[in-house]
């Protein structure tokens, strides 16, 4: 019996990283996936593998930053499936930027729509979705939406307000029987690394990563499927009473106040 039997849930940004990890352990606690990208190809992928591997899942193109992406995508998730009892909300962009003075206002713009904005309208159309019954809804914050990164205001504003529009989604919905928590992840080797610093090929990417191992505790960078396994937590009737909260995965990398001091 999988912890998630009978459920349907939804995954935003379900062609990689975090968010494929996580569509595959859904399936594999017995939850009917949707899956849902802009990339349409590597979403094939995550589909094919769950449904191969017995689980149930399938994909849906989907914009977040876009309303009409979303309305088109709730309409058809109500036709298909009537109501939702899980919503991960993980699609996000990040790009470093310069300081602030610097940072391109497009770019803020992108990280805002899709990381934030994205966040807020897919729950916007989906959580009538789940009034009747009531559900789980899992946000993506980050560390860097609890504390701050050089060079990346645009996300340590977005994941910020992730973590903030939680408590005000579990605050709005907690007579629902809505739960609303985000998971805060650490540096987790997946594509948006690979966006950010360079990929494990090249020299600024390898750079970024051994100096994460350097300043995490546990000295190493996480795995998609360490994400996965917390937001379970956070989907399943296992934290029946956990509503608000963020829950941070880092390996220890934020329990300290001076790296200087791993030497
Ligand atoms: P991480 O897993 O670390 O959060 P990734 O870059 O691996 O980061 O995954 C983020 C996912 O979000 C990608 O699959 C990407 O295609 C998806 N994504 C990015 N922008 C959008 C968007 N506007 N709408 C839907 N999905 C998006």
């Amino acid at each position: 019996m999988g912890k998630l039997n009978g459920k349907t849930a939804i995954i935003t940004g379900a062609a990689n990283g975090i968010g494929k990890a996580t569509a595959a352990v859904f399936a594999e606690e017995g939850a009917e996936v949707v899956c849902a990208d802009v990339n349409e190809n590597d979403l094939l992928d995550t589909v094919s593998s769950i449904n191969n591997n017995n689980g149930q899942a399938a994909s849906v193109k989907l914009d977040v930053s876009s309303e009409s992406s979303v309305q088109e995508f709730a309409e058809h998730m109500k036709s298909n499936y009537g109501t939702i009892d899980i919503l991960f909300n993980n699609a996000g962009v990040d790009q470093e930027g310069g300081k602030l003075h610097e940072y391109p206002v497009e770019l803020f713009d992108q990280i805002m729509s899709v990381d934030l904005r994205g966040t807020f309208l897919v729950s916007k159309y989906i959580i009538p979705l789940m009034l009747e019954e009531g559900g789980a809804i899992i946000n993506v914050s980050s560390m860097s939406g609890l504390a701050a990164d050089l060079n990346r205001s645009g996300y340590n504003a977005a994941k910020g307000g992730i973590t903030n529009m939680t408590k005000a989604m579990a605050i709005d919905y907690g007579r629902n029987k809505i739960r609303a928590n985000a998971l805060a992840p650490g540096t987790i080797e997946t594509p948006l690394i690979d966006d950010l610093a360079g990929s494990q090929e090249q020299e600024s990417g390898r750079q970024f990563r051994e100096a994460q191992k350097w300043v995490t505790p546990m000295g190493r960078l996480g795995d998609p499927r360490e994400m996965a396994t917390v937001a379970l937590f956070l989907a399943s009737d296992d934290s029946s009473f956990v509503t608000g909260e963020t829950i941070l995965a880092d390996g220890g990398l934020m329990a300290y106040t001076w790296p200087g001091k791993m030497l």
